[in-house]
């Protein structure tokens, strides 16, 4: 059995937390737990105390707000698959997380914050241009998905503040996700996609476990809009990915399927 001496504050509203994270920028954050409790049970983390945002009312929420969608960070992957207000790549990429027993306690911030490159929710923010607001006592600022991963594991998070929510802006065009794992269920991305397309005026190619930060392919966007041939496209996008062979897979292989779900989306519209 798991065991941990390490004390845990549970803080039941958003003001409280923030409180507490100033006065304790040592304490590990715990959301759901599902990442944290790995890196307990594998020694890679030794507490002194925790923050746990479970219970925290302010971030379990979203709403509608004027000129897009603002999402709590603290939204479990089964709130937003069960929403009717989620926005459907947010809706898809969630259901592809673990297994149902994941996705009762996983939180979208928990995702973010994780900034595993595998996440599956992270390519999403980057095909809807999300920006994520964080929060402490010296107040709030926002920062968009694209700048928000600055390495392997590294995020613009400062010790002081929480990951509040992600801003959702409206946008247009058709989209597509897919997670490319060993299996449906419980299995980490091999290649995780997303994207947004509207003819002739923007396009998002935005992929995940293909390098050390999600990433978008903006040469392959510039030259879709600028309609150039798919086979240019594709050609873009297995350049600018820049995956490793590691356990799960090849570089080699996330090249190729990292081109080939791009070329069949685009076929597909
Ligand atoms: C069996 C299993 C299967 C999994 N399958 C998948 C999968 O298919 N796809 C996938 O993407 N992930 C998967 N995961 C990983 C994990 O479930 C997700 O990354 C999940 O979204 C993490 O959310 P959480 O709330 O549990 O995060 P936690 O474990 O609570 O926290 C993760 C990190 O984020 C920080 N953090 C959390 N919330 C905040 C906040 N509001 N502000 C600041 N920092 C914060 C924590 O300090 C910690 O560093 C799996 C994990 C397990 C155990």
């Amino acid at each position: 059995m798991l065991r941990c001496e390490a004390p845990v504050y549970r803080p039941r509203t958003l003001t409280d937390a923030i409180y507490a994270r100033a006065d304790m920028p040592d304490a590990t954050v715990i959301a759901g737990g599902t990442d944290v409790m790995v890196y307990l049970e594998s020694g890679s983390l030794k507490p002194t105390r925790f923050l746990d945002l479970w219970d925290c009312s302010g971030l379990r929420w979203q709403q509608f707000i004027t000129g897009g969608q603002f999402c709590g960070a603290g939204l479990t992957c089964t709130d937003a698959i069960r929403s009717p207000q989620t926005h459907p790549l947010v809706r898809e990429a969630c259901s592809t997380v673990g297994a149902v027993q994941i996705q009762n306690r996983a939180t979208i911030g928990g995702n973010i914050c994780n900034s595993s490159p595998a996440g599956d929710t992270l390519p999403v923010w980057l095909a809807l241009d999300a920006e994520f607001e964080l929060a402490s006592m010296r107040g709030r600022r926002r920062v968009p998905a694209a700048s928000f991963w600055k390495g392997y594991k590294q995020i613009d998070l400062r010790p002081d503040e929480l990951l509040v929510g992600v801003l959702l802006p409206q946008t247009t065009g058709e989209t597509h996700f897919r997670k490319v794992g060993t299996r449906m269920a419980q299995s980490i991305s091999k290649v995780i996609f997303a994207g947004r397309y509207r003819r002739g005026v923007e396009a998002r190619l935005a992929f995940g476990a293909v390098g050390p930060t999600p990433m978008r392919c903006r040469e392959a966007e510039a030259a879709l809009v600028a309609g150039r041939p798919v086979d240019e496209v594709v050609a873009l996008v297995e350049a600018e990915i820049t995956p490793i062979d590691d356990v799960r897979s090849t570089a080699d292989y996330r090249r190729k399927v990292a081109g080939n779900i791009v070329r069949r989306w685009l076929a597909s519209l």
